[in-house]
């Protein structure tokens, strides 16, 4: 392995601008900065686009924690945004009155959570732009997803992916940063990259090691081929579970499949149903991460408001796995148990 021979291993290796240039390739995006983490992305992203202490940004609120703790390290402060009926994305008429609401509104963040691309994602970006509120994406989940051919990450002004063990692209731990712009992307690596200290501006150490970029560079090639598998599997589990299921959360484009996602129409089954898949195996999020909407978090109680489409999204999702692992016939089998155990 060339990282262990490199002389320098760290953040100024080779490798790592290999590693770059192969993800900017990968992703279709002029401008790639890899990092430590997820988490380091959003908050490098957010300095760039100039968020300061005090200032609001916009966030749905269907988001979950490790998209919000980031903008609440900036200082600034959450605006929460309500979702669109059965999707994870800012509903576009909620955010015209935030925006109204919010005049010092720095920047807006979006997640397309379990790969899905968003719903309303041209209104979104529209009204956003009308406001001159640039949009960061929180693509975390959504490596290799799709919207007319372009990759999610490269909709909006800044795109933030991690590379931790659980996502589609892992390098253990690990995060890239994609913007179309040249100053952005300065931006961003005066501000993750420590050795750029100009005495003007400040910075954090982001930088990924040259071992995080060998691996990166690896698994890149194999990437192509799970979004495929994913795919495949997610098609054929979705046919497989029982008909009431079969509503899948809404979205736009090519998802990867982080996730295939169904809605149960009623609120009391879908809390029952999160609890008989537990016992048939299958952790939903709400159970393996205590998922629930951005508002009900302690740490964001100052900035809660209802929003009741976030709050229905969260109880009535119902995530499934489709990994490498996964066998679709054997889920399938377990969701059908678990769904006519409600019904005896
Ligand atoms: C994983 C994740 C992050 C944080 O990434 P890390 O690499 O764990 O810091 C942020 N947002 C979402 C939606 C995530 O799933």
């Amino acid at each position: 392995m060339r990282a262990l021979n490199d002389p320098d291993s760290s953040g100024r290796s080779q490798l790592v601008r290999e590693y770059e240039e192969a993800l900017a390739i990968t992703f279709d995006a002029p401008q790639a900065v890899a990092v430590n983490s997820g988490s380091a992305a959003i908050e490098t992203a957010l300095y760039a686009v100039g968020v300061t202490p005090g200032r609001s940004v916009l966030v749905s609120a269907a988001a979950p924690l490790p998209t919000l703790m980031p903008i609440i390290a900036s200082g600034a402060r959450i605006a929460f945004v309500d979702s669109v009926v059965d999707s994870p994305g800012m509903d576009p008429a909620d955010l015209a009155v935030q925006l109204d609401k919010n005049p010092d509104c720095a920047a807006a963040v979006e997640v397309a959570l379990w790969g899905y691309p968003l719903s309303h994602q041209e209104e979104v970006a529209s009204l956003l732009a009308a406001a001159r509120v640039p949009l960061i994406e929180d693509a975390a989940h959504a490596h290799g997803s799709t919207v007319a051919g372009k990759s999610v990450g490269t909709l909006g002004a800044i795109g933030c992916f991690s590379t931790h063990r659980m996502k589609l692209l892992s390098t253990g731990e690990g995060g890239f940063i994609l913007t179309h712009s040249v100053e952005l992307a300065d931006s961003i690596r005066r501000y993750s990259r420590l050795s750029n200290l100009d005495g003007i501006h400040s910075a954090r150490n982001f930088k990924p090691s040259a071992f995080t970029a060998a691996v990166g560079l690896t698994r890149l090639s194999a990437f192509a081929a799970e979004v495929s598998t994913r795919r495949a599997k997610a098609a054929l589990l979705y046919q497989l579970l029982p008909a009431p299921l079969k509503r899948e959360v809404g979205h736009i484009g090519a998802p990867n499949y982080y996730n295939l996602v169904v809605l149960v129409d009623d609120q009391v089954k879908a809390s029952r149903l999160h609890l008989a898949l537990r016992v048939a195996g299958i952790e939903t999020d709400p159970v393996r991460f205590r998922y629930r909407p951005g508002t009900e978090h302690q740490i964001t109680g100052q900035w809660a408001r209802d929003c009741p489409n976030a709050r229905r999204l969260v109880a009535c999702a119902i995530q499934l796995p489709v990994g490498p692992t996964d066998d679709p016939v054997q889920i399938a089998n377990s969701v059908a148990q678990a769904w006519n155990s409600l019904c005896e």
